[in-house]
C-alpha cells in the first residue's frame, strides 16, 4: 500500500546516514593518520634469481592505524584517492621512509634501487615535480628511484603525462609499469610513453601452468628485449613458477617465494643473511 511505500522510504533514511557517517569517520581517520605520521612502507625483496641476489625492493603502504593495527592499501588507497589524498600521502612516504630507505642502502650492493607506486593523479599534476625538487635538496640519489604506475595512471591526459614521464627520466627516476597486461592498450602505451621496465602481473603468474599463457609471457620477454625494456615478474610463489618463467627469460621475479613485504628492521636483516 502507499503508507507501506512511504514508511519503507523513511526507514531507508537511517541506514543511508549511516553509511555517509561511517565514510565521514573514515575521512577523518585518514586525515588525521597524514598529520600523525600513521602511514609508512613495508619492502619486498626483487631477486635476481639467476645471480640470486637481491638487486632492489618494492615499497608498499601500510597504515598503522591507533586501534585496529597494521592495515594493507585497500582498506585506505581507494578512499584515498577519491579524497585527492592519495598524492599528499604518496608525497609523505616517498620524502619519509623512501628517502631514508635510498639513502641507507647507499654503496651496498644488495638492494640498491627502491620501487614505490606512485598513484593515478600524480603524473598528470605538477607536485611530481615538486615531489623531485625535494628528493634533489635532500640529496636523495634519484638513480636509485623506481616508479611504479598503472596504465590506468596515463589515460586522462597523455600528453601531460608523457611531459612528466620526460621530466622523471631526465632526472635519473625510471618508470615502469606495473600490473603489465592487464590494461586496454598494454603495447599502445609502450609506443606512447617513455617508460624503463614492466611488472608482469600476477594473474599471468598463477596460470603459468597454461600452454596459452606460458605463450603470452614469451611474448611479452621478446617485447621487453626488442624495446630494451627492464622486465620482471611479481606474485611468484612457487619453485615451478620461478622455473617455468626462468626457462621463458624472465629471471627479475619477486613474489613470497622469494620474501613478503617486510617492516623495515626485518627488510634488513633479511637482506644481510641472504641467501639464506
Ligand atoms: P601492486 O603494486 O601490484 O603490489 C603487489 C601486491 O601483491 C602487494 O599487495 C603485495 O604485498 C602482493 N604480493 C607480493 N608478492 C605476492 C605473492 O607472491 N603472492 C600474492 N598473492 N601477493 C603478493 P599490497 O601490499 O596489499 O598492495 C596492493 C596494492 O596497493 C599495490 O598493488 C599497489 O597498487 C597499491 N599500493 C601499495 N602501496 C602503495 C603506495 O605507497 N602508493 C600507492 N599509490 N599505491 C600503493
Ligand atoms: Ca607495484
Ligand atoms: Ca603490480
Ligand atoms: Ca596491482
Amino acid at each position: 500500500s502507499k503508507s507501506r511505500g512511504k514508511g519503507s522510504y523513511t526507514f531507508f533514511q537511517p541506514s543511508m546516514l549511516n553509511v555517509l557517517k561511517d565514510r565521514q569517520v573514515r575521512e577523518n581517520e585518514i586525515r588525521h593518520a597524514i598529520v600523525e605520521h600513521e602511514f609508512g612502507y613495508h619492502y619486498q625483496p626483487i631477486v635476481d634469481v639467476t645471480e640470486n641476489r637481491i638487486i632492489g625492493r618494492e615499497a608498499l603502504a601500510r597504515w598503522t592505524h591507533p586501534e585496529k593495527g597494521l592495515l594493507p592499501p585497500s582498506s585506505f588507497i581507494p578512499l584515498a584517492e577519491q579524497m585527492s589524498l592519495i598524492n599528499e600521502i604518496d608525497r609523505q612516504l616517498i620524502l619519509g621512509c623512501g628517502a631514508l630507505a635510498v639513502n641507507s642502502s647507499e654503496g651496498s650492493p644488495q638492494a640498491s634501487y627502491l620501487s614505490v607506486n606512485v598513484s593515478a593523479t600524480a603524473l598528470i599534476n605538477d607536485s611530481i615535480k615538486t615531489l623531485v625538487y625535494e628528493l634533489e635538496k635532500r640529496e636523495i640519489d634519484c638513480r636509485n628511484l623506481v616508479f611504479e604506475i598503472t596504465e590506468s595512471t596515463l589515460i586522462s591526459d597523455p600528453t601531460k603525462a608523457r611531459s612528466l614521464l620526460r621530466f622523471l627520466t631526465k632526472r635519473g627516476i625510471r618508470v615502469f609499469l606495473d600490473d603489465f597486461g592487464t590494461g586496454y592498450s598494454s603495447l599502445s602505451y609502450l609506443n606512447e610513453f617513455p617508460v624503463s621496465g614492466i611488472k608482469i602481473d600476477q594473474s599471468f603468474v598463477r596460470q603459468l601452468h597454461k600452454r596459452k599463457i606460458q605463450k603470452l609471457v614469451s611474448s611479452i620477454v621478446t617485447i621487453a628485449d626488442n624495446l630494451d625494456l627492464s622486465l620482471l615478474a611479481e606474485g611468484v610463489e612457487t619453485e615451478s613458477q620461478k622455473n617455468t618463467l626462468l626457462n621463458l627469460g624472465c629471471h627479475i621475479q619477486q613474489g613470497f617465494l622469494y620474501g613478503k613485504p617486510m617492516a623495515k628492521d626485518g627488510f634488513d636483516a633479511f637482506v644481510k643473511a641472504y641467501p639464506a
